[in-house]
């Protein structure tokens, strides 16, 4: 029995994360398939087609394109929950993965110059560790090709967790709670990257204040999207 124990954890030194099963990922095949994808906008639930935003939603969320990989339930869910809450920081190699073959599969193009994620405030940085979104963003930018940027947006406020509030209050919870920290040669094209969007109102005062500096053109990536009631 330990004979072809220790076989298979030669064969297949990883089990999935999600389903368990010896595999060569932590986030198989099997399990990536299963992710669930919703052709509504995320904010007032017109059919859109491979963006998570319709045209109107886009602009009162002063973002050129949003684009993320699957609705926040089952497989995906599960993901991301392992990432951020049991630090499964080895799920980010299958992520780049999945993200480029998302990517490239739909013949996304980002006209962008770098990659920001939505930050953390310092006292949550060092309770977690880590950004969740920043382990997303080099996933991204490893494919791309392009820098992840720490240093331009930071959170100056304390706020509460944005999923115990209602709709109306996420925005005003979050109101003015980021800023950028850079004076000079500001990127003019960016793609801001979270873990999960729901209301879109972390997202939306990240861009909202890269905007009143000077940023140009705006992307969201985000790895999942969550359905929420619109109350
Ligand atoms: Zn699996
Ligand atoms: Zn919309």
């Amino acid at each position: 029995m330990s004979f072809i124990k220790t076989l298979l954890d030669f064969l297949f030194p990883q089990a999935c994360l999600i389903c368990k099963k010896r595999n060569n990922s932590v986030f198989c095949l099997d399990c990536q398939s299963k992710i669930k994808k919703n052709n509504l906008c995320q904010i007032c639930g017109k059919f859109v087609l491979l963006e998570i935003f319709c045209s109107k939603c886009k602009k009162n969320f002063f973002c050129a394109k949003a684009y993320s990989l699957g609705i926040y339930e089952g497989v995906l869910k599960k993901a991301v929950c392992l990432l951020k809450y049991k630090k499964k920081i080895n799920l980010a190699d299958s992520l780049k993965e999945l993200i480029s073959n998302y990517l490239k599969e739909n013949k996304i193009n980002f006209n962008a110059e770098t990659i920001i994620p939505v930050p953390l405030f310092y006292k949550k940085m060092k309770q977690r560790g880590f950004n969740q979104a920043s382990i997303v963003a080099k996933a991204l930018g490893k494919f791309l090709n392009l820098e992840v940027r720490e240093d331009i947006l930071h959170k100056i406020k304390d706020t509460p967790p944005q999923n115990k509030l209602k709709r109306k209050e996420r925005l005003n919870n979050v109101k003015l709670s980021f800023k950028v920290n850079i004076l000079n040669n500001l990127p003019g094209k960016v793609i801001l990257v979270d873990d999960v969007i729901t209301t879109g109102a972390t997202l939306r005062e990240c861009a909202r204040t890269l905007k009143e500096k000077g940023v140009d053109r705006i992307y969201f990536y985000t790895l999942a999207r969550s359905v929420y009631s619109r109350n």
